[in-house]
Order: structure tokens, then sequence, then C-alpha cells
């Protein structure tokens, strides 16, 4: 079968990821988090990814692990992406997502309860946090709200870096098979371009500043790399931040 999009060109993008991963991860580190390793109640496979996320975790890894991962028999197969759900928003319109969260763990867990692949690890999983200790009992995490549309927002701007490279949005585990050109290419989403911010009016401010930060450090890190340029481009016009 052939294979869907190239790892080279995803590749491309690699050291903005390695910038949007490392902006993010430190900007967390501000919040008073409950997550501690060895805590794997959020670890399951409903993972929303991107190909460029996929491609960096294979060659980050060593991709033996990640070929012969066991994976059950049903995913979550998500119906539309993040840019396109926002985008409606914007058009005050309503799109949902059909796909069905699935119940299991993740297989990349370790047999002590934390990620075997955790530095690599896609924005789906660095988005997940709570501020208070979850236990088997409780509905879900207790994410703060700002985050949560940050986090948001970080999916976004990983989609149209998809977009950039000509790669596709969808499932990490129907992402990993896709690189080695296994997959049936129907679980797979194009992405859309970045439409603009979907943030509450008392978050915007908050978010714009985050934002200019961020692209600022893109665009420093990544000088002459289309598709960190095209990227940066792309995100300062739609969500009005001057550079
Ligand atoms: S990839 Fe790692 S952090 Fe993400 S769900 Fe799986 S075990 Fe958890």
């Amino acid at each position: 079968m052939d294979v869907l999009f190239s790892a080279s060109g995803a590749a491309l993008a690699f050291p903005v990821l390695e910038e949007m991963y490392g902006f993010y991860d430190s900007f967390v580190e501000e919040f008073q988090l409950a997550c501690r390793p060895g805590c794997p109640l959020c670890c399951t496979t409903n993972i929303f990814a991107s190909s460029v996320e996929a491609a960096y975790l294979l060659e980050k890894s060593g991709d033996g692990a990640l070929r012969s991962v066991d994976l059950p028999d049903e995913l979550y197969r998500p119906t539309t992406t993040t840019n396109e759900i926002a985008r409606a928003c914007l058009e005050q319109r309503l799109v949902e997502d059909r796909g069905s969260h699935v119940k299991g763990a993740c297989p990349l867990l370790g047999e002590d309860g934390t990620c075997t692949i955790y530095r690599w690890r896609p924005m789906a999983c660095r988005g997940m946090h709570s501020l208070s200790p979850c236990t088997q009992n409780t509905p879900g995490a207790d994410m703060d709200p700002f985050l949560m549309e940050l986090h948001l927002v970080m999916y976004q701007l990983i989609e149209q870096l998809a977009l950039e490279t000509g790669g596709r949005c969808g499932n990490l585990f129907d992402l990993l098979p896709s690189i080695t050109g296994s997959l049936e290419q129907g679980h797979l989403l194009e992405p859309s371009p970045f439409p603009g911010l979907v943030v509450m009016p008392s978050n915007a401010g908050r978010v714009r500043a985050f934002l200019r930060r961020l692209l600022r450090r893109i665009a420093e890190a990544c000088p002459g790399l289309e598709p960190a340029q095209a990227l940066v481009d792309r995100v300062a016009s739609k969500a009005g931040i001057s550079l």
C-alpha cells in the first residue's frame, strides 16, 4: 500500500514541534497541578494527534517498539478536526465529532504506570492535567479552564503544521502505521487551516500574549524554515497578533 504522506515532509517540521512542546511544557509548569508520575488514569487510546507528531515519535523513540504495539480491536476515530470545529464556531455553525471514545489503557503505558515514550508524547497527552488528584471514582480530570482553552489552541497550531507538511490528523494509533504504509486511508483526516481563535473573551488577552511569545520563539528558533514561517504568518494574521 502507498504511504499516505511523507515522513520526510513531516520531519521538516520537527524543530517547530519541539519549540511548541518546550514552550507549552514550561508554561504549564507555573500551574499548581496534582499530576504525578505513575498516575495512568488519563492514559487511554483516545489520542487525537497529527502526522508530524506521529513521525516525530517514531523517529525519536526508535520505531521498533511502536511498530509492534498491541492495539485493541476498537479505536476512537474522530470525524472532524479541531480547526474545522473552530471554523464552524466562528461561523456560528455546529459541527460535532461523531467519533466515540473507547475504554482501555494506552498500550504505551509501562508496567509501573509511567509512559514509555514520555519525552516525545503528543500534545494530546501534554495537555491533560488536573488541579486535584484523580481517582477511579472521579468523572474526569479537574482541568484549569484557561489551560483547557490553551490546549485546544495548541491542537489548532499542530493541525496547521500538519497542513504545511502535507500530513493528516487522526488517532495516534492510526497515524503510526500509516507512516509505514499499512493503514486504510479512510481512518485519517485532512487537516484544515487555522481559522482564528475560539476562546472566552475573559481569556483572549492571556491566550494572545501566550501565542505572541510562542510565535516569536518559533520565528527566532527556525529562521528560513518554510513550515515555521508559514505557520507563524497564518496564525498571527488570523489571531490578530502583531509580532
Ligand atoms: S502516549 Fe504516554 S502519556 Fe500519552 S496516553 Fe499513552 S502512556 Fe499516556
